[in-house]
């Protein structure tokens, strides 16, 4: 593929114009307004009622980071690593952290023993914050980590001899200690891609990224257009916050804006049914399955959904005729859908959808972002496309991407090319307007005798079968054709009797022939998809192997 590309060609401008980005460390930005909603609620935990205002968590916060400081060996610049589950804490561990000038970088606490300390040894952490039910797997992971200082146990028991602090040594000194000075350029966190294409890679943001990407959808009129939140909002997520979208396009926005986020530390469908009634939100942050949940879920009634006005929806494709669905399903259309769409290594907003976005773009993910720059480039040759409707894979410039990837720069230069362009590795086109539409990544398009075939195509196609509640296409190799498009398909309860046959009735007038789904047609139980909803297409590929 190459890396460059001649500048003489179309660049698309962002039709919002630029932002003015404030020198401020990410903290200072986020909570500079926050003395408006002192005694507001920030956070609440949905499942278990525990609840912090602004005013508690700045507070908490500033201790935090000089307690930090203080009471372990840690230096500014140091790493620390997050292991928890989705609890208002997370955010107190962030900002604490990030204001004693250390570098945070998440994970998923699902996460095995393995796969946490590759990611911990890579990104060098010094020190684990993490919760009483998940400080047995802190510790095997601490152990192989070296220059390793101390675990941070979150609301349970310290224990001296074992390096183990409780909540109260992040949170109160004795000593006085100065904080450091912080300067925007510092890379802030070191968020793991999702790993969905190979090994998670270290993406290395800057405060400047991360308080650049809140800037531009702040923008005065992008926020217009976009049915803006208020700190009288209150939203619901189950999203992580050890993914880009729920740290930074959920967790700090919000945080930015003074609103009131419930989150919940996993999905379980009573549990989010309950918190839709408890609660009442007005926003709903998703993505697309949660959405599919939504529409699919018979407990769930448009009763649920009367309080909600808004929803966020982002991370994966999101099918066109989903929007419809959910609208059918609560009976009323004055409910914005916004989708977005963006990467870890764009902190993470490329585009956003304006709620006044005509009908006929339904599907697309919106428009660039301000001060965000792009162009598409044809697959097979690299040379600029420069024409609306026809896909090629997107390259971003913009102050939200990322300065590299952690000790790693072959797989850097591999995507930000001599001219600054970043390579996202989706498939997309442009209409006339300027509006994007993400077809694939190139990465995952099914090569049939030299023909590409997007799955998510195959995938839309399969979801409105009268029947289906989830489905998935991935390639799999055939000596003759080089890949066949297989799809798997999740029955609807009560649909047991559809067969291979009926499905591949419904496809095969509808496509060209070389997107027949000759890969086989298997029903399985559910579609394996990660926290953020991307389908796991590499599981699907191993279970075909494997039969
Ligand atoms: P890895 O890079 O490690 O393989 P990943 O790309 O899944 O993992 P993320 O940064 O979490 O890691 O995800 C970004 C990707 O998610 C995008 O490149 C794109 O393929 C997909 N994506 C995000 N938002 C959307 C959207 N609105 N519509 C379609 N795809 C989306
Ligand atoms: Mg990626």
């Amino acid at each position: 593929k190459p890396r460059t590309c001649s500048s003489s060609v179309k660049v698309l401008k962002s039709v919002y114009g630029e932002v003015d980005v404030p020198e401020q460390t990410l903290s200072q930005f986020v909570f500079a307004d926050a003395h408006k909603w002192r005694d507001l609620p920030a956070l609440t935990c949905g499942v278990s009622g525990r609840s912090y205002t602004y005013g508690m968590i700045q507070q908490l916060c500033q201790r935090g980071a000089r307690a930090l400081l203080a009471n372990t060996d840690l230096e500014p610049g140091d790493r620390i690593g997050l292991l928890l589950p989705n609890v208002p804490e997370f955010t107190l561990a962030v900002h604490a952290s990030l204001q004693a000038g250390l570098v945070v970088t998440y994970a998923n606490p699902l996460f095995t023993v393995h796969e946490l300390t590759r990611q911990f040894t890579s990104a060098k952490v010094r020190c684990i914050v993490t919760v009483p039910q998940l400080l047995e797997l802190a510790q095997a992971v601490a152990k192989s980590l070296p220059a390793y200082d101390c675990t941070i146990n979150i609301g349970g028991e310290p224990s001296p001899q074992n390096k183990i602090l409780g909540l109260e040594s992040l949170t109160s000194t004795e000593k006085k200690v100065d904080l450091p000075e912080v300067r925007s350029s510092d890379i802030a966190v070191l968020p793991y891609s999702s790993g969905t294409t190979g090994v998670p890679k270290g993406v290395m943001l800057s405060h400047r990224n991360l308080v650049v990407n809140i800037m531009q959808l702040l923008h005065p009129q992008l926020v217009e257009e976009t049915d803006p939140l208020t700190f009288q909002d209150v939203s619901l997520t189950v999203l992580p916050f050890f993914h880009i979208y729920g740290f930074n396009a959920i967790l700090n926005y919000l945080a930015k804006i003074g609103s009131h986020l419930v989150s919940m530390p996993k999905f379980t469908p009573q549990d989010y049914i309950k918190c839709l009634l408890e609660y009442q939100p007005t926003v709903l942050f998703v993505v697309p399955s949660l959405l599919l949940f939504l529409i699919t879920h018979p407990e769930v009634t448009p009763r649920h959904l009367a309080s909600v006005n808004k929803i966020f929806c982002g991370a994966a494709p999101l099918k066109k005729g989903l929007i419809d669905q959910f609208y059918e399903k609560i009976g009323r259309t004055d409910c914005t859908i916004t989708q977005g769409y963006g990467m870890t290594e764009t902190s993470p907003g490329i585009t956003i959808t304006p709620y006044n976005m005509p009908y006929s773009k339904s599907g697309s993910c919106g428009r660039l972002l301000p001060s965000t720059l792009a162009r598409v480039i044809d697959l097979s040759d690299g040379h600029v496309v420069g024409v609306p409707n026809r896909p090629g894979e997107l390259l971003v410039k913009g102050p939200q991407v990322m300065q590299g990837y952690l000790d790693n720069p072959g797989a850097t230069s591999d995507v930000i090319d001599t001219h600054g362009w970043f390579h996202t590795g989706d498939v997309v086109y442009y209409d006339e307007e300027e509006y994007f539409y993400i077809i694939d990544r190139t990465k995952e398009l099914i090569k049939v005798k030299g023909n590409q075939v997007s799955p998510t195509e195959l995938e839309s196609l399969l979801l409105e079968i009268p029947g289906v509640a989830d489905a998935a296409v991935v390639g799999i190799p055939d000596s003759f054709a080089g890949e066949l498009p297989k799809a798997f398909i999740v029955r609807k309860p009560g649909f047991d009797d559809m067969t291979v046959d009926s499905v591949q009735d419904f496809v095969t007038p509808k496509v060209a022939t070389y997107k027949k789904l000759a890969g086989g047609v298997e029903f399985v139980e559910a579609i394996p998809r990660n926290p953020s909803g991307k389908i796991l297409r590499n599981e699907l590929k191993n279970l075909c192997s494997q039969n």
